[in-house]
């Protein structure tokens, strides 16, 4: 069966070809020209000889030619390898070498580490996006206006629905990168049963600003809005005054971000700003404090969050909370259609719904990876008996609404008993000084590990560890209160905004 996720960009542009597919700044692409643009970097890249399934690697930030690039290699019938714009060059060279890309596509503000990063990895072929205005030219680079050399001639290669369509690399949060291979279906379905679950309408208009190289944005953002017809507002980078501004020029209706995000705008002054065509806000990548949620939902009067869940390796959305109606606080909501989640314990076997049946998140469904690529042994591990082992832990209701615990890995374990960081960093997060809170653990002689939490302080705001313990051990059992709480100004943070606790803990073990 030929099967192509580009098709949806097609599909959008026949029914609505002068319809803004996104802004940025004051620029406006439609849809028919995202079509057309696209469609000659598809016919570039064939005459380059890029065979079916070859990979090519686009290294940009939130900017229309991301998605020129991204509808150009599907219609070829090419892999997209997305990157992180971060990285530098041993890193890209490693991803570029693991995929074996054949070529990559990057921005002028990122050129130097990219460029260093293709010769690493046996000069790949690079083209570089420039700077609006720029005349900057990199040696060993080609022009990026000859993707542009060849006519669009409106074909779209005929892939067939399980070949990957995006080869997505883990962010790394826990460990080295791995390749999940995301097939064309896996993708279309995702923001095709999201969309409907959740009432995507055509004349929304969502705030991207969510990095479109990681699962979240590219599939929960970006494919979300070509297929259903709606339009983009990019925003490169998160800052909380452009997205602000984003938010009120382009009237935009949704807003998807991590959790971090929703707390730098709750910090934010929106006095004199209409925000009034925001309806929703969607929310994601990490748990979201129910404090956070409250206090969000009363200073955007009308907007509601809707928690969902998902990994890269599961084409992003896997439960959601579909309405304020239908959704659960602190819950991840229910699974999407076509999506099996069931709780099991450390011997397999599946555990019965109640707060206290906790255990591994398994996912089996069409939105679960093909595998990691060239990765046959952390596949096998991975996908155990048609089940993804998400290496996360949580538990269900009696209501069949699913709550994430903790990661696997982020569980601290005192004296032998389990202390979930997530339940304390609720706590944490129910004391009005408190912006941001993480917990970990630190390795201690006497109890294994020790609970410490470090967090950063609304603006304005003062306290000291010592009253943050006292607010800790007034709701919390005497093994879980953090024996020790670190203030500093900001958390450490990964690209897609995501606080890096690995960091936090490679920070407390230094002498
Ligand atoms: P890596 O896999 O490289 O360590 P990562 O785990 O951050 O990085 P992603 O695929 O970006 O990889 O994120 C998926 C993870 O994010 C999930 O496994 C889960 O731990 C977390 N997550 C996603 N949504 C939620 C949510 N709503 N609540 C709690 N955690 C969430």
């Amino acid at each position: 069966m030929s099967f192509n996720l580009a098709t949806a960009l097609r599909e959008s542009r026949r029914s609505h070809p002068d319809k803004p597919l996104c802004h940025i700044g004051e620029l406006t692409v439609t849809y028919a020209q995202a079509d057309r643009a696209s469609g000659r970097i598809a016919a570039t890249l064939r005459a380059l000889g890029l065979g079916p399934g070859a990979r090519v690697a686009v290294q940009l930030p939130n900017v229309p030619q991301f998605l020129f690039a991204y509808f150009g290699i599907l219609k070829a019938g090419l892999v997209m390898v997305p990157l992180n714009p971060l990285l530098k060059a041993p890193e890209i060279a490693y991803q570029l070498h693991d995929a074996d890309a054949q070529l990559l596509i990057t921005f002028e503000e990122f050129a130097d580490q990219a460029v260093k990063g293709a010769e690493l990895a046996d000069g790949v072929a690079t083209y570089v996006v420039p700077l609006p205005g720029s005349d900057r030219t990199f040696p060993g680079t080609r022009p990026y206006e000859e993707l542009y050399a060849a006519n669009d001639t409106g074909e779209i290669a005929p892939t067939g629905s399980d070949d990957t369509a995006v080869l997505l690399y883990t962010s790394g949060t826990t460990g080295r990168p791995k390749g999940a291979e995301l097939t064309h279906f896996q993708l279309y379905m995702n923001c095709t049963v999201t969309g409907e679950v959740f009432g995507y309408r055509p004349d929304d208009v969502a705030l991207a600003v969510l990095p479109l190289f990681h699962v979240f944005g590219l599939s929960g953002v970006l494919n979300m809005a070509v297929r259903h017809g709606g339009t983009l507002a990019l925003v490169p980078r998160f800052e909380t005054a452009a997205v602000l501004d984003a938010l009120e020029r382009h009237r935009c209706t949704i807003f998807a971000g991590v959790p971090t995000m929703y707390t730098a705008l709750l910090q934010a002054d929106i006095a004199g700003r209409d925000l009034g065509a925001l309806r929703v806000g969607v929310c994601g990548g990490a748990p979201l404090p129910g404090d956070i949620l409250r206090a969000f939902e009363a200073k955007f009067a009308g907007v509601a969050i809707l928690e969902g869940y998902g990994l890269s390796e599961t084409a992003s959305t896997t439960t959601f909370n579909i309405s304020t109606e239908q959704r659960r606080v602190l819950s991840i909501g229910k699974p999407i259609w076509g999506v099996e989640v069931r709780i099991v314990d450390d011997t397999g076997a599946v555990l019965p719904p109640g707060p206290d049946q906790v255990g591994e998140i398994l996912v089996r469904g069409h939105n679960v990876m093909k595998g990691y690529h060239q990765r046959p042994e952390e596949t096998a591990e991975a996908l155990r008996g048609g089940w993804l082992h998400t290496g996360d832990l949580g538990h269900q209701d009696h209501d069949g609404y699913f709550f994430v615990v903790d990661r696997k890995k982020d569980l601290v374990i005192r004296g032998g008993y389990n202390v979930y960081p997530r339940e304390v960093e609720e706590v944490l997060h129910t004391h009005p000084a408190v912006a941001e809170a993480a917990v970990v653990g630190r390795p201690d002689d006497r109890l294994g590990e020790e609970v410490v939490a470090v967090v950063s302080l609304a603006p304005g705001a003062h306290t000291t560890p010592e009253d943050l313990t006292a607010h800790c051990r007034q709701q919390l059992a005497a093994y879980k209160y953090p024996r020790e709480i670190r203030i500093v100004d900001a958390l450490p943070k990964g690209p897609t905004g995501k606080i890096l606790k690995k960091e936090l803990r490679a920070g407390l073990s230094r002498p």
